[in-house]
């Protein structure tokens, strides 16, 4: 729905709602006042239902003049029907009513409602002061004193309204105004930021293309006969080109979950196998700065779901590789556990993953930067550290699109915790109790067990 649509409707919600209360209100002091069940009740109760049904009719009707136009002809209905009978005319105590009511117009609808209501509102007030001239002046007054009174009055209420109604109409025209800047503004920005990341998409793909011919031509160029400096700078090349590739993955990965495109193939797989396969691919980073990294998968927890494979892949490869990145001493533990989902029957259930490392840790301060694009946590301890501040940011969009959460603990010097929770489907229906127990015997990967 439109911003000013949404004013509109709201105001007409407000209204409708403080109507319908007064009118209840009204109910009672009517009995009160009467000391029984009027006709003048079920007048009220008419009008309530009348209100109430007109207000919910929005929900189809967006016509939001028409429910101004609606509104202002009850106004004035109602000042025309309570002010002739009894005889009151332009003495009437509804003229305020008749004056005030132009704000529904300027609220709800458009600048010409209002020019509108004021022209019909101006016609009542001037055939009460005629209706009035033909009544007897009150006794004790003479009729010219009567004559030049009612006709002040007159005038008095045509000077409010016309004063309420230019104050209206420029409202309303400078709201409208605003309101289609704002939202032309808001279109404008959408269809940037959409052109931005298709265009990166592109690029991003067309970049991929030739790196990736790259790295094969220096495959086998490694395979010619080097010397060994020419065998280093061929290293230098893949590394960089390898780094490149992965930058570009990044950003591609991110315009398409921005734009969208991002697409989620769910088959069934064993989700400990990926989870080991990604420890062994760790695991020479890992013995390199000698720490221990594990993986912790609890005996009861079946080890094929039903989800997209790459996607849980990529999560727990960034989780992963940030703690080994951001860990010099000590240990990376990767424990899998789960919870089961109330009010989910059959085979969901709640994965969580627990990357637990005794790295440099976070700085409080830093914590809202850490899912943010390009951010690098500016920590004397891992300033030193490649990266693009990427990963994370495309680890919560994957996280979230899957229905899960992210977050992290974290104790400066002493190490952080990222934990992923996911509803997860498994393959056969298990287990009826949560698991809160790593098992005690860890997967320590390939290399290291056989080392
Ligand atoms: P990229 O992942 O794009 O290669 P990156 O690892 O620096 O670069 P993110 O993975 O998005 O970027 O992480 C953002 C920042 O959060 C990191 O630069 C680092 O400062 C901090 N961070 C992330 N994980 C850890 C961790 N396990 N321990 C300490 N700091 C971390
Ligand atoms: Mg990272």
């Amino acid at each position: 729905m439109r911003a000013r649509d949404q004013l509109s409707a709201r105001t007409v919600y407000m209204m409708g709602g403080v109507f319908i209360l007064s009118q209840l209100a009204n109910l009672i002091f009517m009995t009160y006042a009467y000391g029984g069940w009027t006709i003048d009740h079920w007048i009220a109760c008419v009008v309530i239902g009348i209100i109430f049904v007109t207000t919910n009719l929005l929900r189809w009707s967006k016509n939001f003049n028409g429910f101004a136009i609606f509104y202002s002809a009850l106004i004035l209905a109602s000042v025309a029907g309570t002010t002739i009978p009894d005889g009151t005319g332009i003495n009437s105590a509804m003229l305020p009513v008749l004056v005030s009511a132009v704000f529904i117009s300027g609220f709800v609808a458009s600048g010409r409602v209002v020019a509108g209501y004021a022209i019909c509102a101006t016609a009542l007030i001037w055939g009460l002061y005629m209706y009035s001239v033909g009544l007897p002046p009150p006794p004790g007054v003479p009729i010219s004193d009567y004559h030049s009174r009612i006709f002040m009055r007159a005038m008095q209420a045509t000077i409010a309204l016309g004063l309420a109604s230019a104050a209206l109409g420029v409202f309303c025209y400078s709201l409208n105004t605003m309101f289609y800047l704002l939202e032309k503004n808001i279109e404008r920005a959408t269809s940037a930021e959409l052109a931005k990341s298709n265009f990166l998409a592109n690029m991003s793909h067309e970049l991929r293309t030739p790196l990736n011919g790259v790295i094969g031509m220096m495959g086998l160029l490694k395979k010619t006969n080097l010397d060994a400096t020419q065998n280093e700078y061929v290293d230098i090349v893949n590394g960089c080109s390898t780094g490149l590739v992965a930058i570009i993955n990044d950003v591609l990965d991110l315009s398409k979950l921005d734009s969208g495109k991002y697409e989620f193939s769910h088959r069934a797989f064993d989700l400990r196998a990926v989870l080991e396969s990604l420890i062994s691919l760790h695991l020479p980073a890992a013995i390199k700065k000698n720490l221990r990294l594990a993986l912790h998968w609890p005996d009861e927890l079946p080890h094929r779901v039903i989800s997209d494979e790459s996607r849980l892949r990529q999560i727990a490869n960034n989780l992963i590789g940030n703690a080994i990145k951001f860990t010099d001493q000590g240990h990376v533990d990767v424990i899998a556990q789960y919870r089961a989902i109330e009010g989910l029957q059959g085979d969901w259930m709640e994965f969580c993953l627990f990357v637990r490392d005794t790295g440099v840790g976070i700085p409080a301060e830093a914590a809202d930067r850490v899912f943010k694009r390009f951010e690098q946590v500016d920590n004397r301890l891992s300033s030193s550290k490649p990266g693009t501040g990427l990963g994370l940011a495309i680890t919560q969009s994957l996280v979230e699109k899957m229905g899960g959460r992210i977050q992290f603990q974290s104790a400066l010097g002493e190490g952080t915790t990222f934990t992923v929770q996911l509803p997860l489907r498994y393959e056969r229906p298990i287990l009826q109790k949560d698991v809160l127990q790593p098992p005690m015997a860890p997967f320590l990967g390939v290399r290291e067990a056989q080392a």
